[in-house]
């Protein structure tokens, strides 16, 4: 008996996700493959493999379509991947078009932080919340709104980026040429460049190291979670989600960034209700993107 079924891809720079879903939101069959320096011909081909393979391993699929996660930019409107800073030779690729002449279904793009964020309202932490929003703390900081179900878009498309949000006129550089924004603090990447004494301490070491007590390194740790703060205050204040989901390397180190926030929302403020925000941390995983990839094509065939 046919099943009807939606394919999640999650396209990062260095693995490629695929996944198979139900229409309840089971995830049947989920492979993975290197795509670090592949380039877009091979890179192309190796998805359509995989999904092929992810198909074959589901008993008589129906495909109704192909929703992917990647990370930007990207043009979600013309379906192109225009991201050749983190997957090699990746300029203006239009892999929505592609797979839909290869597999004649519908084809859905959307930034990665986006996929992710419908995952987790479809199927994860923030189910069913008519305002979301979503933090993804790793190596970037990415960001995501969902009002009612739906990806909130700026003009012409755009994907707005909390993560360059400015924190700190006196920051560090960041690349997308302001001072001080919210991801060149807190991220990954950003906790270890701080730790110029400690030259080869990435984040999760530093974080170790302030756990049992090294000055330095609780220094470190009580200023990103300090900034942390500032940047979730502001995005509670300016959209006062009913849930606000954490993910990414930050929830590794919870214990050092959450008493900070909870402290910092403790404090009394008439004009913006923070007590009514929930902020659970995410509950997909790596796997958010690809429910979230499903979801686009299944919220669009009921
Ligand atoms: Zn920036």
């Amino acid at each position: 008996m046919s099943q009807p079924v939606a394919i999640g891809v999650d396209l990062g720079g260095t693995l490629v996700r695929v996944g198979v879903f139900n229409l309840d939101g089971q995830l049947l069959c989920q492979n993975e493959t290197s795509i670090a320096s592949v380039g877009p011909v091979n890179g192309l081909s190796l998805i359509e493999h995989l999904i092929r393979e992810s198909l074959d391993s589901v008993n008589f699929p129906t495909l109704l379509g192909i929703g992917i996660g990647c990370t930007g930019p990207l043009d979600t409107i013309r379906g192109l991947i225009n991201n050749p800073y983190t997957l090699e030779g990746w300029n203006n690729i239009p892999i929505v078009e592609r797979l839909n002449t290869t597999f004649n279904v519908p084809v859905r793009l959307e930034n990665d932080a986006d996929a992710a964020a419908l995952g987790e309202y479809w199927q994860g932490a923030g189910r069913d919340a008519k305002r979301l929003y979503a933090v993804t703390v790793g190596t970037g900081v990415g960001t995501s709104l969902i009002i009612d179900g739906k990806i909130y878009r700026g003009v012409d498309g755009s994907h707005p980026e909390g993560g360059h949000q400015l924190i700190d006129p006196n920051g560090p550089e960041c690349y997308c040429g302001h001072r001080g924004c919210w991801e060149s603090l807190i991220s990954g990447s950003a906790i270890s460049n701080q730790a110029k004494s400690m030259p080869t301490m990435d984040a999760r070491s530093i974080a170790d190291a302030a756990r049992t007590g090294d000055p330095a390194a609780i220094a470190i740790m009580q200023k990103a979670a300090r900034n942390f703060s500032l940047g979730i205050i502001n995005i509670i204040s300016f959209f006062v989600p009913d849930v606000l989901v954490l993910s990414g390397g930050v929830m590794k180190s919870s214990d050092l960034f959450l008493p900070t926030l909870e402290k910092a929302l403790k404090t009394p403020n008439p004009m913006v209700p923070f007590d009514r925000v929930h902020i659970l941390p995410a509950t997909l995983g790596y796997y958010a993107g690809l429910y979230g990839g499903a979801y686009m094509i299944l919220s669009e065939a009921k």
